[in-house]
């Protein structure tokens, strides 16, 4: 992450006369490191109230996994609900799925940073619910036809144990650690593999529906309408001890979200406000896609009972049925 300059700049700040950490090149603004970090914090709470992400009662899970978002998010989300009157302690959900000293290490920070501010977490791990580490399903796949990358094991399952074990928490609300240019990385590609139903699915203003609400508890994404960049930035000022390394397999497999990450920063040299538009877009098309689809009938998994696309059996029971 050494990409990004955090070091202080020429100029002085739109709102005081302190030097600036920032020159923001989407909205033309200056920064100081302390009115850069109050407008991060803002924004966070801005995004919550605007997405009606959030209700008093609310039993929040946060999906930790040490970084600087999960981190900067936990953060920010512990001191809104001790602020709140009455409302329930935050527990923090650690995956491990299993990827040799990268995890490891990403794990001690969250379990560090959890114990340094009295958060209850619990740790599931891959190897405990499926009976095998990520590294020990690559060991077995890579060498097959049908292998398909570590991330779409990795995030298949991942996400039906994050959702399983907020709700075994008594959560209501799965909050996660993504940013703008995650968001929009994850936009990008799902309109260039036409999942239309994903896009569909992560309406903002889902009616509540009982149907689905039995299986899967809603997500929060309280960063998105924060780019990476100063995400790292925050983390940095405020001194928030995350671990600081990306996930060894996206660096190793030639996968296409990759490349769609790197073109989006390549526009963003020409373009600042690509991310936002993204993220604009994907509001208005997740809308009407999510009217047009909401009739649609879901099969349910002949295994799990868990609502899945068209075949008979969800993708994370395939991936069991695969590994077994
Ligand atoms: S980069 Fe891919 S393999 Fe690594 S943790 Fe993320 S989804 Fe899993
Ligand atoms: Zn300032
Ligand atoms: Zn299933």
């Amino acid at each position: 992450m050494s990409n990004f300059n955090i070091f202080l700049k020429q100029g002085t700040c739109s709102y005081c006369n302190n030097s600036i950490v920032i020159q923001r090149k989407h909205s033309g603004e200056n920064l100081c490191p302390e009115c850069f970090q109050k407008n991060i914090e803002k924004n966070i709470y801005k995004t919550i109230s605007k997405y009606e992400m959030l209700k008093s009662k609310d039993r929040i899970i946060v999906a930790l996994s040490g970084g600087k978002d999960s981190i900067s998010l936990l953060y920010n989300l512990n001191i809104i609900q001790n602020r709140t009157h009455n409302s329930k302690p935050i527990i923090a959900l650690i995956i491990d799925e299993g990827i040799k000293e990268y995890r490891e290490k990403s794990i001690k920070k969250a379990k560090e940073f959890c114990n340094k501010y009295n958060i209850e977490y619990k740790i599931i791990s891959f190897k405990d619910k499926i009976g095998k580490t990520l590294d020990e399903i690559i060991n077995m796949k890579r060498e097959t036809p049908d292998y398909k990358y570590a991330c779409n094991y990795c995030a298949t399952i991942r996400r039906r144990l994050l959702n399983d074990g907020a709700k075994e928490l008594g959560g209501n609300i799965l909050a996660m650690g993504h940013n703008l240019t995650d968001f929009a990385e994850t936009y990008l590609m799902n309109i260039l593999y036409k999942r239309l139903d994903i896009i569909a699915n992560q309406y903002f203003f889902k009616e509540e529906n009982d149907e689905i609400n039995q299986f899967y508890i809603k997500k929060i994404s309280p960063l998105i309408r924060i780019p990476e960049e100063e995400i790292f930035l925050y983390a940095n000022i405020k001194k928030l001890d995350y671990y600081p390394s990306h996930c060894p397999y996206r660096e190793k497999d030639p996968i296409i979200r990759k490349r769609v990450l790197d073109f989006i920063q390549e526009c963003k040299k020409y373009s600042p406000e690509i991310e936002f538009n993204l993220l604009n877009g994907f509001l208005e098309l997740s809308k009407t896609l999510y009217y047009h689809r909401k009739k649609k009938n879901h099969s349910l998994c002949q295994k799990c009972g868990y609502p899945c696309g068209n075949g008979k059996i969800c993708s994370y029971c395939s991936y069991l049925l695969e590994f077994s």
